[in-house]
């Protein structure tokens, strides 16, 4: 363990440390006075998008060299910035929104920099899943952060199985375009009776919430594709935790074993249950043989 002192005086860096700066997600204000006052003065920034971050620098009128670094060039880009950082340059990592690393370009420089006994400082601001979860009224004492999940719809309903007993509160990252299918997903895997809030365009003009059970998004969804432009932070109530005394899989679980043992022996649903949602064949074999009434 080292203990380490950065300066965090506003408008000053130090030399050799590299530092992880949030910026908006929207809303140019949400750039904090810190932020810029560290962008203006370290001497080299490391951006996911350069384009994008030239054009966020230039409205606050800060000129300073950027290097691209996103996942194809990570590894590539790595040695340079630690060069120049173990030369003593102050350098800046920015992503394209909000705060980097979180489902964006960083976690490999971050680890290299820390290897290399680089010290670190965050500058921390906007981050979309926690703005959208401070105001969705779902519980926040505990929560997860899930990110994207899969893009397809097997590898989605997978990881949505594999947190169905998930007691915390659920944060994911969503593609306008998915949302219906990714809703739909939730109410086929977590049932229709949780509540949900979906939270676009998180500070900027057409910023809305929708909050309700997922059955009731999914039916607004329906109602209104328009409300399906822009981008969106998904956040879903965890499992009850009183599910959690049911057998393993909770209704849910009871609710697909009742469909399966409506269409197949029992020993095939119990072998697709255990596969789905684990607690052993012998278990769902037993809860199928009584769902048919102890045959
Ligand atoms: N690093 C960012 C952060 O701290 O939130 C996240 C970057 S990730 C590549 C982009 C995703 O974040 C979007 O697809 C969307 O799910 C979410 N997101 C970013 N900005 C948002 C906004 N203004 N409103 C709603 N969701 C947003």
């Amino acid at each position: 363990m080292r203990e380490e002192e950065v300066s965090t005086q506003t408008g000053e860096v130090a030399p050799g440390v590299l530092y992880v700066v949030a910026t908006p997600i929207g809303h140019l204000g949400d750039l904090s006075s810190r932020a810029l006052a560290v962008l203006g003065a370290v001497d080299l920034i490391a951006a996911e998008d350069t384009r994008h971050t030239r054009a966020l620098l230039t409205h606050f009128g800060v000129h300073k060299p950027l290097v691209s670094l996103h996942e194809h060039n990570e590894s590539r880009q790595l040695e340079m910035l630690l060069s120049r950082l173990r030369e003593g340059a102050a350098v800046a990592l920015v992503s394209d929104a909000g705060t980097p690393l979180i489902s964006d370009p960083g976690y490999g420089l971050v680890n290299a920099a820390l290897a290399a006994g680089i010290r670190l400082s965050p500058i921390p601001g906007p981050c979309a899943g926690i703005a959208a979860l401070s105001v969705s009224g779902l519980p926040t004492d505990r929560f997860v952060f899930e990110g994207f999940l899969p893009p397809r719809a097997a590898a989605r309903q997978n990881r949505l199985r594999q947190l169905a007993q998930e007691t915390r509160t659920l944060v994911f990252y969503e593609s306008p375009r998915r949302l219906v299918d990714t809703v739909a997903d939730m109410v086929l895997v977590l049932g229709a009776a949780r509540s949900a809030c979906i939270g676009r365009e998180l500070t900027k003009r057409f910023e809305t919430f929708y909050r309700g059970t997922l059955e009731q998004l999914q039916a607004e969804f329906a109602a209104q594709p328009e409300a399906l432009r822009g981008e969106c932070v998904l956040l879903v109530a965890g499992a009850a935790p009183s599910t959690l005394d049911l057998p393993a899989g909770g209704p849910e679980a009871e609710g697909v074993l009742a469909d399966l043992v409506s269409q197949l022996p029992a020993s095939q649903a119990a072998r697709l249950m255990d596969r789905w949602f684990g607690g052993g064949r012998a278990h769902w074999y037993a809860r199928a043989i009584a769902l048919r009434g102890g045959e």
